[in-house]
């Protein structure tokens, strides 16, 4: 199958130049922009008009804005700017509609963000970070190493800028699963997430939204301490200390023994079943005492587990441990996951969407 890929202009970028001299208000959340409007002497309602025009309507030019006055859409424009990203390409997968799509920042880092299209769903999969500090064997962002933490307005901005490609009505989820931790961005990973669950916002309910990471403990804490009430998904990928120190190295910092105790708390305080993210890898985490693990845990804390093949990241031309690890055989796979469901575990088999245009699960990565 043939890979369509086009160059798309949102924004005509002479008009829309990103500078670092205006304020951005996009990323502002509802307190904030309220906030800004009385410090620059207007009401604060404007705020929450402009809250509307950004979030909900995806307009991102002040002249659209008819509710504001043509006094102050003049002053906005002359001291404010609404543009993070640029949209550069967007590739599709014809054979399962996943679509890529590649950012470019005002200092010109590149980052990407998908969607991948189920029956009744389509989950905007989106970034946190340019790369990423954490060295997971099996990414290719992790191979990519770490540049910086996205801004909030960046994080807001790939879903206000895919929601306009692909049809805001039409995404349904967003999970913090593309490049980069979350957890390690924390402050802008929560400020995104308080303009996506605010009551104003209208869009993607907050059941629909999901926080995955590869085990931050002290901030799944604090994330539950948060109220934000969304879901959080968990990089497992085996149920023992040593295997996730050899693949996973945040291991070292944070023991699984660690952010199990997190997750308890997390879901007691939310009342929200954690999803764990297990890829798995012939001869490592495949085996009968996996089985056994997996299913004490799971009935150790109310969750469901989510079994991902593993998604070639060949195009890195990983070496070390990396290069050593292989998917388990289909057929193999999906016998662990039955035997897992005969232990009454909930168990979904994730299919992979997007090899073809390297954006599944674990593939995600810029060349530079
Ligand atoms: S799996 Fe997630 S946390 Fe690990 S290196 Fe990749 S992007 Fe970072």
């Amino acid at each position: 199958m043939g890979i369509n890929s086009h160059k798309l202009s949102i924004f005509t970028p002479m008009e829309n130049k990103i500078t670092n001299i205006k304020k951005q208000l996009k990323g502002l959340t509802l307190q904030e922009l309220k906030g800004y409007f009385e410090e620059i002497g207007e009401p604060k309602y404007r705020g929450e008009q402009l809250f509307n025009w950004m979030y909900n309507h995806l307009s991102f030019d002040f002249s659209e804005m008819q509710n504001l006055s043509k006094s102050i859409r003049q002053k906005l424009d002359e001291n404010c700017q609404i543009q993070t990203l640029e949209l550069v390409t967007v590739q599709d997968s014809p054979s399962t509609g996943t679509k890529k799509y590649l950012f470019n920042t005002a200092d010109d880092k590149k980052i990407e963000s998908v969607i991948i299209p189920e029956e009744d769903r389509a989950t905007l999969c989106i970034s946190t970070q340019v790369g990423c500090p954490l060295d997971c064997k099996f990414c290719a962002t992790g191979i990519m190493g770490y540049k910086r933490n996205l801004s909030v307005g960046e994080i807001v901005d790939q879903y206000l800028l895919a929601a306009k490609d692909y049809g805001k009505d039409r995404l349904t989820n967003i999970v913090y699963m593309g490049m980069g931790e979350p957890l390690l961005n924390y402050k802008n990973t929560l400020s995104s997430l308080s303009i996506f669950t605010d009551e104003l916002t209208k869009g993607v309910s907050r059941n629909r939204i999901t926080v995955s990471t590869s085990g931050i403990a002290p901030k799944i804490i604090e994330l539950a301490n948060s109220d934000l009430r969304i879901k959080l998904a968990f990089s497992l990928h085996s149920c023992f200390e040593d295997i996730r120190n050899q693949i996973m190295p945040i291991n070292k910092k944070y023991s699984l023994k660690e952010n199990i105790e997190a997750l308890k708390f997390f879901e007691k305080k939310t009342g929200k079943r954690i999803t764990f993210e297990y890829t798995m890898f012939k001869g490592l985490n495949d085996r009968p005492e996996d089985i056994k693990a997996l299913s004490r845990l799971c009935r150790e804390i109310p969750s469901k587990l989510n079994i991902i093949p593993f998604n070639s990241i060949a195009h890195m031309n990983p070496g070390g441990v990396s290069a050593t690890l292989e998917p388990t055989p289909i057929d193999k796979l999906q016998e662990f996951a039955q035997r897992l469901r005969d232990n009454n575990i909930t168990v979904m088999v994730r299919q992979t969407q997007g090899g073809d245009i390297a954006a599944a699960c674990g593939q995600l990565a810029v060349k530079y």
